[in-house]
Protein backbone atom coordinates (compact mmCIF):
# COMPACT_ATOMS: atom_id res chain seq x y z
CA UNK A 1 0.00 0.00 0.00
CA UNK A 2 1.37 3.56 -0.98
CA UNK A 3 2.14 5.44 2.67
CA UNK A 4 0.21 9.21 2.42
CA UNK A 5 2.32 11.56 3.87
CA UNK A 6 1.02 13.49 7.47
CA UNK A 7 0.06 17.04 6.80
CA UNK A 8 2.59 17.93 9.50
CA UNK A 9 5.39 15.96 10.85
CA UNK A 10 5.39 17.71 14.41
CA UNK A 11 3.17 19.73 16.14
CA UNK A 12 3.92 21.65 19.50
CA UNK A 13 1.18 22.39 21.05
CA UNK A 14 1.98 25.43 23.91
CA UNK A 15 -0.62 25.30 26.94
CA UNK A 16 -2.70 21.85 27.23
CA UNK A 17 -5.63 23.69 28.67
CA UNK A 18 -9.37 23.29 27.35
CA UNK A 19 -8.05 24.50 23.75
CA UNK A 20 -4.96 22.61 23.57
CA UNK A 21 -6.10 19.36 25.33
CA UNK A 22 -8.90 19.06 23.16
CA UNK A 23 -7.00 19.81 19.80
CA UNK A 24 -4.29 17.12 20.77
CA UNK A 25 -7.36 14.68 21.70
CA UNK A 26 -8.84 15.60 18.18
CA UNK A 27 -5.99 14.79 16.29
CA UNK A 28 -5.39 11.60 18.31
CA UNK A 29 -8.60 10.70 17.31
CA UNK A 30 -8.09 11.36 13.94
CA UNK A 31 -4.95 8.73 14.23
CA UNK A 32 -7.14 5.72 15.31
CA UNK A 33 -7.45 3.25 14.23
CA UNK A 34 -5.13 3.06 11.64
CA UNK A 35 -4.16 4.77 8.67
CA UNK A 36 -2.02 7.66 7.62
CA UNK A 37 -2.14 10.27 10.97
CA UNK A 38 -2.62 13.85 9.91
CA UNK A 39 -0.06 14.79 12.39
CA UNK A 40 3.25 12.36 13.10
CA UNK A 41 4.21 13.84 16.28
CA UNK A 42 2.47 15.87 18.57
CA UNK A 43 4.36 17.38 21.43
CA UNK A 44 2.93 19.32 23.95
CA UNK A 45 4.03 21.72 26.56
CA UNK A 46 3.02 22.59 29.67
CA UNK A 47 4.88 25.13 32.59
CA UNK A 48 2.85 23.00 35.11
CA UNK A 49 4.44 19.50 35.38
CA UNK A 50 0.98 18.24 37.05
CA UNK A 51 -0.56 19.41 34.08
CA UNK A 52 1.93 17.63 32.14
CA UNK A 53 1.47 14.37 33.75
CA UNK A 54 -2.18 14.17 33.39
CA UNK A 55 -1.59 14.65 29.55
CA UNK A 56 1.14 11.92 29.47
CA UNK A 57 -1.57 9.65 31.58
CA UNK A 58 -4.31 10.57 29.19
CA UNK A 59 -2.18 10.08 25.98
CA UNK A 60 -2.23 13.10 24.50
CA UNK A 61 0.98 13.45 22.73
CA UNK A 62 3.86 11.77 21.88
CA UNK A 63 6.21 13.85 23.83
CA UNK A 64 5.66 16.07 27.10
CA UNK A 65 7.42 19.53 27.28
CA UNK A 66 8.34 21.71 30.05
CA UNK A 67 10.12 24.44 27.98
CA UNK A 68 8.76 26.28 25.37
CA UNK A 69 11.97 25.65 23.51
CA UNK A 70 12.80 22.11 23.22
CA UNK A 71 8.82 21.32 22.56
CA UNK A 72 9.04 23.49 19.29
CA UNK A 73 12.44 22.46 18.07
CA UNK A 74 12.35 20.29 14.72
CA UNK A 75 8.04 21.45 14.31
CA UNK A 76 6.38 22.35 11.53
CA UNK A 77 3.41 23.80 12.98
CA UNK A 78 3.31 25.29 16.43
CA UNK A 79 0.17 26.09 18.30
CA UNK A 80 -0.18 28.49 20.77
CA UNK A 81 -2.80 27.98 23.51
CA UNK A 82 -1.94 29.58 26.22
CA UNK A 83 -3.66 33.33 26.83
CA UNK A 84 -3.25 35.94 25.03
CA UNK A 85 -1.75 37.82 27.42
CA UNK A 86 1.05 35.60 27.69
CA UNK A 87 2.02 35.24 23.97
CA UNK A 88 4.61 37.89 23.51
CA UNK A 89 6.94 35.91 26.27
CA UNK A 90 6.12 32.50 24.21
CA UNK A 91 6.82 34.33 21.41
CA UNK A 92 10.05 35.47 22.56
CA UNK A 93 10.77 32.01 24.10
CA UNK A 94 10.52 30.05 20.60
CA UNK A 95 12.03 32.85 18.11
CA UNK A 96 14.84 30.91 18.12
CA UNK A 97 13.73 27.56 17.93
CA UNK A 98 11.98 27.70 14.76
CA UNK A 99 12.96 26.02 11.51
CA UNK A 100 13.23 27.86 8.19
CA UNK A 101 9.64 27.23 6.61
CA UNK A 102 8.38 26.35 10.12
CA UNK A 103 4.12 27.56 10.38
CA UNK A 104 3.30 29.37 13.90
CA UNK A 105 -0.28 29.13 14.36
CA UNK A 106 -2.32 29.84 17.65
CA UNK A 107 -6.00 29.63 19.10
CA UNK A 108 -6.76 33.07 20.45
CA UNK A 109 -9.75 34.99 21.14
CA UNK A 110 -8.50 38.29 19.92
CA UNK A 111 -6.02 38.27 16.50
CA UNK A 112 -4.82 42.29 16.14
CA UNK A 113 -2.33 41.67 19.61
CA UNK A 114 -1.29 38.49 18.33
CA UNK A 115 0.24 39.43 15.27
CA UNK A 116 1.61 42.76 17.06
CA UNK A 117 2.94 40.14 19.79
CA UNK A 118 4.23 37.43 17.75
CA UNK A 119 5.11 38.66 14.63
CA UNK A 120 7.95 40.71 15.55
CA UNK A 121 9.87 37.67 16.83
CA UNK A 122 9.12 35.36 14.18
CA UNK A 123 12.51 35.25 11.72
CA UNK A 124 12.90 35.23 8.26
CA UNK A 125 10.94 32.05 6.56
CA UNK A 126 8.57 31.28 9.10
CA UNK A 127 5.02 31.58 8.42
CA UNK A 128 2.57 33.68 10.96
CA UNK A 129 -1.46 32.00 10.42
CA UNK A 130 -3.25 33.36 12.93
CA UNK A 131 -6.55 31.49 13.91
CA UNK A 132 -9.19 31.13 16.49
CA UNK A 133 -11.59 27.77 16.83
CA UNK A 134 -14.51 29.32 17.83
CA UNK A 135 -15.96 26.87 19.97
CA UNK A 136 -15.26 26.22 23.75
CA UNK A 137 -16.71 25.99 26.91
CA UNK A 138 -17.04 27.83 30.40
CA UNK A 139 -14.17 25.38 31.32
CA UNK A 140 -10.40 24.86 31.55
CA UNK A 141 -7.28 22.46 31.97
CA UNK A 142 -6.71 19.36 30.15
CA UNK A 143 -9.37 17.26 32.39
CA UNK A 144 -11.80 19.80 30.45
CA UNK A 145 -10.82 19.04 26.75
CA UNK A 146 -12.99 16.79 24.62
CA UNK A 147 -12.36 15.37 21.13
CA UNK A 148 -15.40 16.79 19.55
CA UNK A 149 -15.33 20.40 20.13
CA UNK A 150 -14.28 21.41 17.23
CA UNK A 151 -16.71 19.78 15.22
CA UNK A 152 -19.23 22.17 13.47
CA UNK A 153 -17.86 24.82 14.34
CA UNK A 154 -16.06 28.00 12.69
CA UNK A 155 -12.82 28.69 13.11
CA UNK A 156 -11.30 32.20 11.49
CA UNK A 157 -7.93 32.06 10.15
CA UNK A 158 -6.45 35.65 10.17
CA UNK A 159 -3.16 35.84 7.86
CA UNK A 160 -1.28 39.01 7.94
CA UNK A 161 -1.02 40.73 4.41
CA UNK A 162 1.56 38.62 2.16
CA UNK A 163 1.13 35.54 4.44
CA UNK A 164 2.18 32.11 1.93
CA UNK A 165 -1.14 30.82 0.57
CA UNK A 166 0.54 27.36 1.14
CA UNK A 167 0.86 27.67 4.88
CA UNK A 168 -2.91 29.09 4.91
CA UNK A 169 -3.95 26.23 3.33
CA UNK A 170 -2.26 23.77 5.25
CA UNK A 171 -3.58 25.43 8.95
CA UNK A 172 -7.01 25.49 7.21
CA UNK A 173 -6.67 21.45 6.02
CA UNK A 174 -5.95 20.89 9.60
CA UNK A 175 -9.07 22.47 11.16
CA UNK A 176 -11.15 21.25 8.62
CA UNK A 177 -10.01 17.45 9.06
CA UNK A 178 -10.95 17.59 12.61
CA UNK A 179 -14.27 18.87 11.84
CA UNK A 180 -14.55 22.62 11.27
CA UNK A 181 -15.55 25.06 8.56
CA UNK A 182 -13.03 27.56 8.27
CA UNK A 183 -13.43 31.09 7.07
CA UNK A 184 -10.17 33.82 6.13
CA UNK A 185 -10.98 37.40 7.86
CA UNK A 186 -8.82 40.61 8.14
CA UNK A 187 -8.21 40.56 11.86
CA UNK A 188 -9.88 43.80 12.67
CA UNK A 189 -12.69 42.43 11.47
CA UNK A 190 -12.66 39.27 13.30
CA UNK A 191 -11.79 41.35 16.20
CA UNK A 192 -14.98 43.61 15.89
CA UNK A 193 -17.21 40.60 14.80
CA UNK A 194 -16.36 38.71 18.08
CA UNK A 195 -16.19 41.84 20.30
CA UNK A 196 -20.06 41.86 19.91
CA UNK A 197 -20.71 37.95 19.42
CA UNK A 198 -18.68 36.61 22.19
CA UNK A 199 -16.84 39.66 24.62
CA UNK A 200 -19.52 41.75 25.03
CA UNK A 201 -21.65 38.79 26.29
CA UNK A 202 -19.31 37.93 28.83
CA UNK A 203 -18.79 41.36 29.94
CA UNK A 204 -22.47 41.37 30.44
CA UNK A 205 -22.60 37.88 32.28
CA UNK A 206 -19.69 38.78 34.89
CA UNK A 207 -20.95 42.07 35.45
CA UNK A 208 -24.81 41.09 36.09
CA UNK A 209 -23.18 38.16 38.30
CA UNK A 210 -21.18 40.58 40.67
CA UNK A 211 -24.17 43.10 40.33
CA UNK A 212 -26.48 40.16 41.82
CA UNK A 213 -23.77 39.03 44.64
CA UNK A 214 -23.06 42.73 45.59
CA UNK A 215 -27.51 43.24 46.63
CA UNK A 216 -27.35 43.31 50.39
CA UNK A 217 -31.18 42.69 50.29
CA UNK A 218 -30.79 39.98 48.35
CA UNK A 219 -29.12 36.73 49.85
CA UNK A 220 -27.23 34.35 48.41
CA UNK A 221 -28.78 31.81 49.28
CA UNK A 222 -32.08 33.20 47.19
CA UNK A 223 -29.63 34.10 44.03
CA UNK A 224 -28.81 30.49 44.06
CA UNK A 225 -32.30 29.30 44.88
CA UNK A 226 -34.32 31.48 42.35
CA UNK A 227 -31.33 30.95 39.73
CA UNK A 228 -33.55 29.43 36.79
CA UNK A 229 -35.36 33.00 35.72
CA UNK A 230 -32.63 33.68 33.51
CA UNK A 231 -29.57 34.19 36.29
CA UNK A 232 -28.30 30.69 35.50
CA UNK A 233 -27.47 31.24 31.84
CA UNK A 234 -25.49 34.28 32.87
CA UNK A 235 -23.70 32.36 35.98
CA UNK A 236 -22.18 29.66 33.70
CA UNK A 237 -20.73 32.58 31.18
CA UNK A 238 -19.50 34.35 34.02
CA UNK A 239 -17.94 30.88 35.31
CA UNK A 240 -15.23 31.27 32.34
CA UNK A 241 -11.81 31.43 32.97
CA UNK A 242 -11.15 34.75 34.41
CA UNK A 243 -7.61 34.53 33.37
CA UNK A 244 -8.11 34.15 29.92
CA UNK A 245 -10.96 36.79 29.34
CA UNK A 246 -8.79 39.54 31.38
CA UNK A 247 -6.52 39.04 28.52
CA UNK A 248 -9.16 39.08 26.01
CA UNK A 249 -10.49 42.70 27.41
CA UNK A 250 -7.26 44.02 27.69
CA UNK A 251 -6.23 43.03 24.28
CA UNK A 252 -9.42 44.23 22.30
CA UNK A 253 -9.48 47.02 24.42
CA UNK A 254 -11.13 49.56 21.36
CA UNK A 255 -13.75 46.95 19.92
CA UNK A 256 -15.07 46.05 22.84
CA UNK A 257 -15.41 50.08 24.19
CA UNK A 258 -16.80 50.59 21.08
CA UNK A 259 -19.50 47.81 21.38
CA UNK A 260 -19.92 48.83 24.87
CA UNK A 261 -21.03 52.39 23.81
CA UNK A 262 -23.89 51.28 21.04
CA UNK A 263 -24.94 48.68 23.91
CA UNK A 264 -25.00 51.26 26.78
CA UNK A 265 -27.08 53.68 24.38
CA UNK A 266 -29.43 51.06 23.59
CA UNK A 267 -30.04 50.21 27.44
CA UNK A 268 -30.68 53.59 27.57
CA UNK A 269 -33.68 53.48 25.40
CA UNK A 270 -34.78 50.49 26.92
CA UNK A 271 -34.71 52.05 30.18
CA UNK A 272 -36.55 54.83 28.55
CA UNK A 273 -39.58 52.69 26.58
CA UNK A 274 -39.83 50.88 30.62
CA UNK A 275 -40.04 54.28 31.93
CA UNK A 276 -42.82 56.09 29.82
CA UNK A 277 -44.78 52.64 29.43
CA UNK A 278 -43.73 52.29 25.61
CA UNK A 279 -44.94 48.39 25.31
CA UNK A 280 -44.78 48.44 21.64
CA UNK A 281 -41.20 49.37 21.75
CA UNK A 282 -40.20 46.57 23.88
CA UNK A 283 -42.19 43.98 21.86
CA UNK A 284 -40.90 44.62 18.72
CA UNK A 285 -37.29 44.60 20.36
CA UNK A 286 -38.20 41.33 21.93
CA UNK A 287 -40.02 40.49 18.52
CA UNK A 288 -36.88 40.73 16.50
CA UNK A 289 -34.33 38.79 18.74
CA UNK A 290 -36.40 36.13 18.84
CA UNK A 291 -36.05 35.90 14.89
CA UNK A 292 -32.21 36.02 15.61
CA UNK A 293 -32.44 32.92 17.88
CA UNK A 294 -34.30 30.67 15.21
CA UNK A 295 -31.88 31.62 12.36
CA UNK A 296 -29.01 30.71 14.91
CA UNK A 297 -31.08 27.61 15.43
CA UNK A 298 -31.54 26.52 11.65
CA UNK A 299 -27.39 27.67 10.96
CA UNK A 300 -27.06 24.51 13.51
CA UNK A 301 -25.22 27.29 15.74
CA UNK A 302 -27.36 26.93 18.79
P1 LIG B 1 -7.18 27.09 29.86
O1 LIG B 1 -7.96 25.84 29.85
O2 LIG B 1 -7.22 27.97 31.07
O3 LIG B 1 -5.65 26.76 29.53
C1 LIG B 1 -4.70 27.77 29.47
C2 LIG B 1 -3.33 27.18 29.22
O4 LIG B 1 -2.40 28.25 29.13
C3 LIG B 1 -2.82 26.28 30.33
O5 LIG B 1 -2.04 25.29 29.74
C4 LIG B 1 -1.98 27.25 31.17
O6 LIG B 1 -0.94 26.63 31.87
C5 LIG B 1 -1.37 28.08 30.09
N1 LIG B 1 -0.94 29.39 30.59
C6 LIG B 1 -1.70 30.31 31.26
N2 LIG B 1 -0.99 31.41 31.51
C7 LIG B 1 0.25 31.18 30.99
C8 LIG B 1 1.45 31.95 30.95
N3 LIG B 1 1.51 33.18 31.47
N4 LIG B 1 2.53 31.37 30.36
C9 LIG B 1 2.49 30.15 29.83
N5 LIG B 1 1.38 29.37 29.84
C10 LIG B 1 0.29 29.90 30.41
O7 LIG B 1 -7.59 28.06 28.66
P2 LIG B 1 -8.21 27.74 27.23
O8 LIG B 1 -9.68 27.89 27.34
O9 LIG B 1 -7.62 26.49 26.69
O10 LIG B 1 -7.69 29.01 26.41
C11 LIG B 1 -6.49 28.97 25.68
C12 LIG B 1 -6.58 29.97 24.53
O11 LIG B 1 -7.70 29.62 23.72
C13 LIG B 1 -6.79 31.42 24.94
O12 LIG B 1 -5.98 32.26 24.15
C14 LIG B 1 -8.26 31.69 24.62
O13 LIG B 1 -8.46 33.05 24.27
C15 LIG B 1 -8.50 30.75 23.45
N6 LIG B 1 -9.87 30.27 23.27
C16 LIG B 1 -10.61 29.88 24.34
C17 LIG B 1 -11.91 29.43 24.17
C18 LIG B 1 -12.77 29.02 25.34
O14 LIG B 1 -13.99 28.97 25.22
N7 LIG B 1 -12.20 28.68 26.47
C19 LIG B 1 -12.44 29.33 22.87
C20 LIG B 1 -11.65 29.69 21.78
C21 LIG B 1 -10.36 30.16 21.99
P3 LIG B 1 -1.17 25.89 33.31
O15 LIG B 1 -1.49 24.47 32.98
O16 LIG B 1 0.09 26.07 34.03
O17 LIG B 1 -2.32 26.62 33.96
Amino acid sequence: MPSIEPLFERVAIIGIGLIGSSLARALAAQRAPAGAPLVRHVALCDRSENVRARAAELGLGQSFHGDVASAVRGADLVMICVPVGAFADVGAAIAGQLSPGAIVSDVGSVKQSVIRDIGPHLPDGVHLVPGHPVAGTEHSGPDAGFATLFQGRWCILTPPPGTDGAAVAKVSALWTAIGMSVEVMEPSHHDLVLAITSHLPHLIAYTIVGTASDMEDVTNREVVKFAAGGFRDFTRIAASDPVMWRDVFLNNKQAVLEMLGRLTEDLAAMQRAIRWGEGDKLEALFTRTRAIRRSLIEAKQA
